[in-house]
């Protein structure tokens, strides 16, 4: 029996996963904030505390936990695998008779800043499904990789100042790593910076990149959140063009909702594909789906496996 209250607890047990409400003893899985809260007890890896615990403000007592390490807690043995989702992700494999992992965000192809994401088999599996619909197919990393150089160089080739759009945490580490390491001068926001050093201090390495000032653009990339691009600091840059990396570019409309020139179909969660994937590898006899829509669950449903989706608002789903 499941319980999902701004969290996910499994009935019997105290212990939440990604829940933002305060709890005695939480799991974060990882560091964005609609998987943190300001528990007394965390369980995280090291690389999701240092990356949110400027956030969590009071001092709780963290359990930091390294991948594949056992740990007992609340009667339950617990291990937290890599998910790929973004630096220090960790899906959770809880055993309690059965063995039941719950994934967290998670993305199955290799990210630069993240480790390869596990697939343990599992009897139960709670599962993020973000992308659960067969349109969220996203290309290649190679095909997407390309096409944002191919938008970088005809901006240049315009006199434009090329600005992509991407969430602070996670996405743009990913982007930086590529495009520094190709010798790329990449023009940080603030809010970019600060997780970038976060990343540096876990020992991830990023070249060619400078807090972001409106002077000379020339020749440079710039890289903010998405949420800046209708800002004063953006217009003032009249010879831009802009480009969201999202897996929501796969939407006809996505350029519009981001207020973007152009959108590009970079992202770090699964697909649609890696979803089915990761089911098809895991073998679970029941599934739960939560994040995303229904879709997914009755995909899953139509293929032949136990599966339900746990919607905001569902206070108890039985197994
Ligand atoms: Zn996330």
């Amino acid at each position: 029996m499941i319980e999902l209250n701004k969290g996910i607890r499994i009935v019997g047990t105290e212990l939440w996963l990604d829940s933002t409400k305060a709890r005695p003893l939480g799991f974060i899985s990882h560091a964005h904030g609609d998987h943190t809260g300001k528990h007394q007890q965390v369980i995280a890896t090291p690389a999701t505390w240092s990356l949110c615990r400027h956030r969590l403000g009071t001092k709780p007592q963290i359990t930091p936990l390294e991948f594949r390490v056992p740990y007992s807690v609340d009667g339950l043995t617990i291990e937290l695998l890599p998910s790929g989702h973004i630096l220090g992700a960790a899906q959770i494999l809880i055993q309690n008779g059965q063995r039941i992992v719950y994934t967290g965000d998670f993305k199955l192809k290799q990210n630069r800043t993240a480790d390869l994401a596990e697939v343990p088999n599992c009897d139960t599996l709670i599962m993020e499904c973000t992308f659960g619909k067969p349109q969220y197919v996203f290309p290649s990393t190679d095909e997407v990789e390309r096409r944002l150089i191919e938008f970088i160089e005809s901006a240049f080739e315009d006199q434009m100042v090329p600005i992509l759009l991407a969430y602070a945490m996670g996405k743009s580490q990913e982007v930086l790593k590529f495009l520094g390491d190709r010798g790329y001068t990449v023009c940080l926001s603030k809010q970019t910076m600060d997780v970038v050093k976060l990343y540096e201090s876990c020992g991830v390495t990023f070249k060619n990149y400078e807090r972001f000032e409106n002077g000379n653009l020339q020749g440079k990339v710039v890289l903010m959140p998405p949420y800046l691009a209708r800002t004063r600091m953006v217009e003032k840059i009249s010879n831009r063009r802009t480009a969201a990396l999202t897996g929501w570019a796969m939407d006809e409309e996505a350029k519009n909702r981001f207020g973007a020139d152009e959108a590009i179909p970079m992202s770090d969660h699964a697909d649609f594909e890696e979803l089915n994937e990761y089911v098809d590898r895991a073998r679970p006899s029941k599934i739960y789906t939560v994040h995303g829509g229904p879709e997914f669950a009755r995909h899953l449903r139509a293929r032949g496996f136990r599966a339900e989706h746990l919607a905001p608002g569902t206070q108890l789903a039985f197994w």
